[in-house]
């Protein structure tokens, strides 16, 4: 298949701080396993990341180069795939314009990964008209490649279906498809985009190693949360952070019994641990005290060691050589500018507004 003809993929990252564990099983796992079958878009989210940063700059700067090297270490391979920086796209900020238009204000105040983040990050009634629309920027981001599939965690899913209505009615209002056409149907039917589909991680929202929220659920693992696992954390970091982590606070010594549910040491073994018969065991035993939570966290950092000292090792290599990082991102951003102003000559005649 040669690579023009395989369907595109787009995904992103806000740089708002290095990858960590969370990412790895809600996305970039995905994304590594994809690259072959999909022409791949990589955005590192600079401009979402200033939505709540804006006063950081230079910090949101640094972790375009910190997230890069988290893609690289992880498996990206810049040979299969594009990875570029949004705000040097035009035609992005151009089509969240024109997007913006197709969205009515109260859709995007519904919205429940918006309210989250507005408590979780403790924005209170600061936030800003960019914060509120970068959902809107997201659906530019990933229709100015007309990406077909789109892989994220649990927490994208209700960005991803506002991108889907806007493909749905830019589609209806500008190339005249037919409101009760299929989406799989709106290119055949003469759509500019298609509807993309969303590929979820085999962990969809992966906790943090900190304590519950005030209402007892336990939060996503997060760059902003001071609650992750980083890929770049190195051996005695592991061990520290999974020593220092959040598990069953009713279970004082080993002999007490301990609930595995809603317990962070265990959705980690779920997720990481591949000797699935020990683990079940484990559990068993901890749940009628007769295993220790050291012995427990101990294994979980044999395990999560294996995962990440290999990314880790490799982000060195190429953290050596910041001119090839630097060319790596230009290359990308240029060809990912080409798709993205093809993709807004279309949109832009497809709704008479291209005049010269
Ligand atoms: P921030 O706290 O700045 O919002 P974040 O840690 O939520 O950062 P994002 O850049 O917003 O990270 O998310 C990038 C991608 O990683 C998205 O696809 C998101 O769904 C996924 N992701 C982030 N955190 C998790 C998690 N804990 N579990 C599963 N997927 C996650
Ligand atoms: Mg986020």
């Amino acid at each position: 298949m040669n690579k023009q003809a395989k369907p595109r993929l787009l995904s992103g990252d806000t740089s708002t701080g290095r990858l960590h564990l969370g990412h790895y099983v809600g996305s970039i796992e995905n994304r590594v396993k994809m690259q072959d079958e999909y022409d791949c878009y990589f955005l590192i989210a600079n401009i979402q990341a200033m939505t709540t940063r804006m006063d950081r700059p230079a910090e949101v700067h640094e972790n375009v180069m910190e997230v890069m090297l988290d893609y690289l270490a992880a498996g990206i391979d810049p040979k299969k795939s594009t990875i570029f920086v949004q705000s040097e796209i035009p035609a992005i900020a151009e089509l969240t314009v024109f997007f913006s238009l197709l969205v009515p204000y109260p859709r995007l105040m519904r919205n429940p990964t918006i309210k989250d983040e507005i408590r979780d990050k403790g924005l209170g009634e600061n936030y800003s008209v960019g914060f509120l629309l970068y959902p809107i920027s997201q659906a530019a981001d990933i229709l100015s490649v007309r990406a077909e599939v789109v892989p994220v965690g649990e927490d994208q899913a209700p960005h991803l279906e506002l991108t889907r209505e806007v493909a749905r009615r830019f589609n209806q209002a500008y190339c005249g498809v037919d409101s009760h056409a299929e989406d799989t149907q709106q290119i055949a039917l003469g759509g500019l985009f298609p509807v993309p589909e969303i590929k979820l991680g085999r962990t969809r929202r992966l906790v943090g190693i900190g304590a519950p929220d005030a209402e007892g659920n336990l939060q996503k693992m997060s760059k902003s949360l001071n609650n992750a696992i980083f890929l770049s954390d190195d051996p005695d970091t592991v061990k520290k952070k999974v020593m220092a982590m959040y598990t069953d606070p009713n279970r004082l010594k080993a002999t007490d019994k301990g609930t595995v549910e809603n317990n962070p040491l265990w959705v980690f073994h779920d997720t990481f641990n591949p000797d699935k018969v020990w683990v079940e065991e484990a559990k068993e035993r901890y749940r009628v005290g007769t295993i220790g939570d050291v012995e427990c966290k101990r294994r979980l950092i044999e395990v999560l060691t294996a995962v990440i000292e290999p990314m880790r090792l490799r982000r060195l290599e190429y953290a050596k050589d910041l001119h090839q990082l630097k060319n790596i991102l230009q290359e990308g951003t240029a060809k990912a500018n080409a798709a993205a102003n093809t993709t807004l000559l279309l949109a832009k005649e497809a709704m008479r507004q291209r005049y010269f």
